[in-house]
């Protein structure tokens, strides 16, 4: 069996050890830096996953809630791929080094066949799939392109168009938003606090966290994390965003509790600091986001992740409809995706004898 996979980022590298300790025949097919998100993430140290893993999440995805049975098989995995990890207060997962260089370093030193290409059509000729007119004679294809999420050529799914699937338009999420009041006066100031998203005057969602101020905006992993909610509302109304300064605390004066550039400000413009309202505008766009909500619709996959048109064609990690908070969900997602297909195609070779 010959696999082709499209993406070397964390689910096609991933995939592609796994195929390697079980000796299946695989080329990378990747656009561009191999790794360049696993590089990035978690601020150059590699949240790779978390011990709090659950389908909630996801946003109660119930592909991600299937995945997440082999959560133990993956962190296996990383046992026998000798990555050693550690755990923060909050779960979080990163390599004992704190650098992404040494997890991309890992899972690059075994593979030897990434093609750098521009996967641009797929096709299928007797049976068999061939990348770009000119890469043929692959079985199966794993389809682990990523989003469009903090990346420049953004025109890289041409291919898509001849398969039959439904994909989801592609959103902005883990960003900042883009508020209607003038902050520029406080850009620059972060503060640690309570922040909660409210829709149609009803609470979304809710949590503490550290919110950085912009220009014209507001960002900061927990205002991340409301984008997340915020993207898959269905019905955006008066969406706004309200700030707790004080965590529900009691002061008898602020002077040495509140940065004195925002108590300033939320002076001068008679802000209750229980309760700092911020309408929202919009977000800021895919450059600035760390993943995509949209992508493949889970209803065109089976639970292989392969196609429902076709079963010979996989999807896997982010390219796929499900996205997850901050806290190493979003790796740790790629990973489980690309497990499951590996198990599957392991699962094929043994029916083919
Ligand atoms: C700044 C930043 C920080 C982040 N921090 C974290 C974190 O700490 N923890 C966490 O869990 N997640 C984090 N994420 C999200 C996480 O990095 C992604 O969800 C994850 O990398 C997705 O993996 P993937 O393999 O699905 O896709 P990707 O890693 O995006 O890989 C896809 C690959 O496919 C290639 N490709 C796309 N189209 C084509 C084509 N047509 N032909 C050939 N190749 C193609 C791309 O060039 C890329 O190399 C962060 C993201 C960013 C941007």
């Amino acid at each position: 069996m010959k696999v082709a996979i499209i993406g070397a980022g964390a689910s096609g590298l991933f995939l592609g050890n796994l195929l390697k300790l079980n000796n299946i025949d695989f080329t990378i097919f990747n656009n561009g830096k191999v790794g360049r998100k696993i590089l990035a993430s978690g601020n150059g140290r590699c949240n790779i996953g978390n011990t709090n893993l659950d389908s909630s999440k996801y946003h109660n995805n119930p592909l991600a809630n299937k995945l997440i049975k082999n959560k133990d098989k993956v962190f296996n995995l990383f046992k026998e791929m000798k990555i050693y990890l550690k755990e923060d207060s909050e779960g979080r997962l990163y390599p004992i080094s704190e650098s992404s260089q040494s997890i991309l370093n890992i899972f690059t030193k075994n593979i030897n066949n990434i093609v750098d290409l521009k996967v641009e059509k797929i096709d299928k000729r007797n049976n068999k799939y061939v990348i770009n007119d000119k890469y043929d004679g692959f079985d199966k294809v794993v389809i682990a392109a990523g989003s469009i999420s903090s990346v420049e050529d953004t025109n890289i799914y041409n291919y898509l168009n001849n398969l039959d699937l439904k994909f989801n338009e592609f959103k902005p999420s883990l960003v900042g938003f883009i508020v209607k009041e003038r902050v520029k006066a406080i850009s620059g100031v972060r503060c640690k606090c309570n922040v909660s998203l409210y829709n149609d005057n009803k609470l979304i969602h809710s949590e503490d966290g550290e919110v950085i101020f912009k220009d014209d905006g507001i960002s900061g992993i927990c205002i991340m994390n409301l984008s997340s909610y915020y993207q898959h509302l269905n019905n955006i109304n008066k969406p706004h965003i309200r700030i707790d300064l004080l965590k529900n605390n009691k002061y008898e004066s602020l002077e040495s509790v509140i940065n004195p550039k925002l108590l300033e400000y939320i002076n001068k413009n008679d802000i209750d600091p229980y309760n700092m309202v911020l309408s929202i505008k919009d977000t800021y766009g895919f450059k600035n986001s760390q993943v995509s909500k949209g992508g493949v619709d889970i209803s065109s996959l089976n639970d292989n992740l392969s196609l429902k048109s076709d079963n010979n064609i996989y999807f896997s990690g982010e390219i796929i409809d499900v996205d997850g908070v901050c806290g190493g969900y979003n790796l740790f997602f790629a990973f489980l995706c690309a497990y499951k297909i590996y198990e599957d195609l392991k699962w094929n070779i043994k029916l083919m004898g």
